[in-house]
């Protein structure tokens, strides 16, 4: 972010169309770094100068300037008030990234995780004092095990990412417990890059399977390359191309047949929820997005949590802590001794997001258990009335209903000299944030749109009739507009690799940020 500053000071960045005085456009205001409104001296605030006191810091007293900038309260408030004007948020319209299920938080959570029995407590608290929220975090527990079919939850991991390796590591110990070490993992290709890096990380070698035409797993090439080294399948389902895997039972009964173990990514849980219990499917372990599927915030809007569903086959290794009721009330198992001897250990300090599990628990009871399940219902509902909507325009993937998400590519763009990069950047002009592209990998510049269950249909309609327009404009061969999209953003197009690969994270006075992205 600070390597922005030097494009900050240079209006002629963002003014070469803009034709106003200040470089402003509007309500966006063109604005200095917080470092750069520094005046020497100036405060926020006035107190009065502390009585004599003995210093007792002995040498350790500061003696440079502490070197916080000198800011007035009113130009602290309006800065952070402008720079969080500048995100794109589920607060702000349709969010329609695939895969990410970018849902509305209801404010019922928020009210709920701000309670000061649950935010003002700490975690080293002796466990007599915190008998409610271990009581919340295993009622939480409680209704992911009815929701999923499975025995255990292990709640600790922070996000869906996280919950994979603590799933791929439970089912390793399970392995070696057998003493069955195995080196393989099973990953389709349409998966989430997160699969194959999790496997990669616990030390196994990956194999990829291709899709079939259907854009499912190709079941005949996964019998193929099962064998007694094969751990794990990772799964997703429904998967990343928004379609369900009919042929999961025959699948679970392949993967136990040759002694491995079936992970499924739940990231998708939104799409089943209250319809279909992962453990009927034969799953072993299935990690939940709770930031996803139960709305709590995400993108930049708060920790993720992870929770990993697991089979009783893989309970006895699931990581540390568990919670357990006994005599005394809720206890937490913190070693691996006794019936918890098998964990895996700890994967997190302390037990997991607490704020989450709240925000959580909180959305699954407001529904309840029929409430969740019309959750999937419109979430799926809603998929598919934009990909009838769109249907003319755009090029679906692969044909038919889809779950809670609908997968494009780029054939409708071809010969248009507008590519899908282009055409998201258009939609930011129109007030949208661009829905996830170039993912799955398995078909050319995807498109992958999920409206959620939240959106009306009003707000389907006019996201179905600008993306509609966009595509009329693009076929009629106006591909100049789209490719100076976005015109009405603060930045026009960054140079993102420049920006990951080489990032400034640090502002120096006076430092040219001469290797910095715009
Ligand atoms: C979001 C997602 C993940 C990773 O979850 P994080 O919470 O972002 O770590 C994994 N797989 C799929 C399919 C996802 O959509």
């Amino acid at each position: 972010m600070t390597g922005w500053s030097q494009a900050l000071r240079a209006p002629s960045m963002a003014a070469s169309d803009t034709p106003t005085f200040t470089g402003n456009r509007g309500l966006q205001v063109e604005e200095k770094l917080i470092f750069e409104q520094d005046a020497p001296g100036r405060c926020g605030v006035d107190l009065p100068e502390p009585p004599p006191h003995n210093n007792r810091l002995g040498g350790l007293a500061r003696c440079s300037p502490i070197g916080l900038p000198g800011l007035s309260e009113p130009q602290v408030v309006r800065h952070f008030t402008r720079l969080s004007q500048k995100n794109y948020a589920i607060d702000s319209g349709l969010y329609p990234l695939g895969s990410c299920t970018m849902k509305h938080n209801p404010r019922l959570n928020e009210r709920l995780a701000r309670l000061a029995g649950f935010a003002d407590i700490h975690p080293l608290q002796p466990e007599s004092t915190v008998q409610g929220a271990l009581e919340l975090i295993d009622t939480l527990a409680h209704w992911l095990k009815v929701l999923t079919g499975m025995p255990a939850v292990a709640l600790s991991p922070a996000a869906g990412a996280h919950g994979e390796l603590c799933g791929m590591m439970t089912i390793r110990a399970a392995l070696s417990a057998q003493g069955d070490a195995r080196t393989r993992i099973l990953v389709p290709e349409s998966a989430h890059g997160t699969n194959p890096a999790t496997a990669a990380s616990c030390g196994y070698a990956i194999d990829a399977i291709p899709n079939n035409a259907r854009g499912r797993v190709d079941l005949a090439a996964l019998k193929a390359k099962l064998g007694g080294d094969v751990a794990a399948l990772m799964l997703t389902n429904p998967n990343t191309c928004g379609l369900f895997e009919d042929e999961i039972v025959e699948i679970a009964a392949a993967v136990h047949a040759a002694g491995a173990y079936f992970y499924c990514d739940g990231a998708n849980f939104n799409a089943i929820v209250g319809r279909v219990r992962p453990a009927d499917l034969g799953i072993d372990a299935l990690h939940l997005n709770l930031h996803k599927t139960f709305s709590t915030p995400h993108g930049g809007g708060g920790p993720g949590s992870g929770p990993v569903a697991l089979a009783a086959a893989l309970a006895p290794f699931a990581p540390l802590p568990w919670i357990v009721h006994g005599d005394a009330g809720w206890r937490l198992v913190e070693h691996a001794e006794g019936a918890a001897a098998a964990a895996i250990g700890r994967l997190k300090g302390f037990h997991g997001q607490m704020g989450m599990f709240v925000r959580a628990l909180a959305y699954m009871m407001s529904h309840g258990a029929d409430g969740l399940r019309q959750v999937a219902e419109d979430a799926v509902l809603n998929a598919n009335y934009l990909r009838v909507r769109l249907a003319d325009a755009l090029t679906q993937s692969y044909p038919g209903a889809c779950m809670h998400e609908v997968l494009f590519d780029d054939r409708f763009l071809k010969d248009t000299g507008v590519a899908t990069l282009d055409f998201a950047k258009a939609l930011i002009d129109e007030g949208f944030h661009p829905m996830t592209m170039y993912f799955p990998l398995v078909v050319h510049g995807a498109v992958l749109i999920e409206p959620t269950e939240t959106e009306s249909k009003a707000s389907l309609d006019q996201f179905a009739d600008t993306v509609n327009a966009l595509a009329a404009r693009a076929t009629a061969g106006d591909a100049a507009s789209f490719h100076a999209a976005p015109r009405l953003t603060p930045r026009r197009r960054l140079d993102e690799t420049g920006a990951a690969r080489k990032p400034v994270l640090r502002w120096r006075p006076n430092a040219v940020q001469r290797d910095a992205a715009d």
